[in-house]
């Protein structure tokens, strides 16, 4: 498998070449594919493996082709990607600036630590990802009207630190308040008990081990 044989938007293959992404890693081969056509996925993939563009390739791609094909009734964001640190969220941010270059894909980044008012603002003014901690997502959610119906992926990153006592609630929290997204899930190691949660969440999961 190559990046070109995605079908990928042709802006995003270049940014991936720019990048220095010549050749998908393992985990990219055996999980961009599946996500292209909107499967759920749980993946046991390390840090360092190249799990974030496995989950973000395809969310520009989808974000970029809603945009240009003007798919979507209302703007508002259309993928979240949640992680259990600021470090995480900052780095996926990143990222997603990298490979969203020059396409129609505005980020935002909704974590502790900065003021809540800018990132609101952001976020009304129209973005296709957001990516940040539960807690303070729900926070903002909370206290301002953001319009989900068009959350369409879904992305718990360390999805057995995010399936734990006490981020368990806040996530599911956001997971009901989206329609029906599909679900990518990342972790390194991964539990009976996250095993058990993620098939609830996400119907027909595909598993990938690395
Ligand atoms: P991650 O496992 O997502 O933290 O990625 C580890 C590092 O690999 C990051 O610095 C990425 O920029 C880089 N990377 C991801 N995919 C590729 C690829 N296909 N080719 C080269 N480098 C990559």
């Amino acid at each position: 498998l190559s990046f070109s044989s995605c079908n990928l938007p042709q802006k995003l293959e270049q940014n991936l070449e720019s990048a220095g992404y010549l050749i998908p890693t393992p985990v990219q081969m055996q999980t961009i594919p599946a996500a292209l056509i909107k499967r759920n996925m749980l993946v046991s993939a390390d840090t360092g493996s190249g799990k974030t563009a496995s989950f973000l390739v395809p969310i520009v791609s989808h974000c970029s082709n809603i945009r240009l094909q003007h798919l979507a009734e209302q703007k508002g964001p259309l993928a979240m990607v949640l992680a259990p640190t600021r470090e995480i969220c900052v780095q996926v941010e990143e990222q997603a600036k990298v490979l969203g270059k020059g396409l129609p894909f505005k980020t935002a980044l909704v974590i502790g630590g900065d003021a809540m008012a800018g990132q609101v603002y952001r976020i009304q003014k129209g973005v296709e990802l957001i990516v940040g901690t539960p807690g303070r997502l729900i926070d903002l959610l909370t206290k301002h009207d953001i319009n989900l119906n068009e959350v369409s992926v879904l992305v718990l990153d360390e999805v057995d630190s995010m399936l734990q006592k006490g981020f368990r609630d806040q996530v599911m929290q956001i997971f009901q308040a989206l329609s029906q997204p599909q679900v990518l899930m990342f972790s390194a190691t991964i539990s009976e008990e996250v095993e058990k949660m993620a098939s609830s969440m996400a119907r027909d999961l595909i598993h990938v081990i690395c």
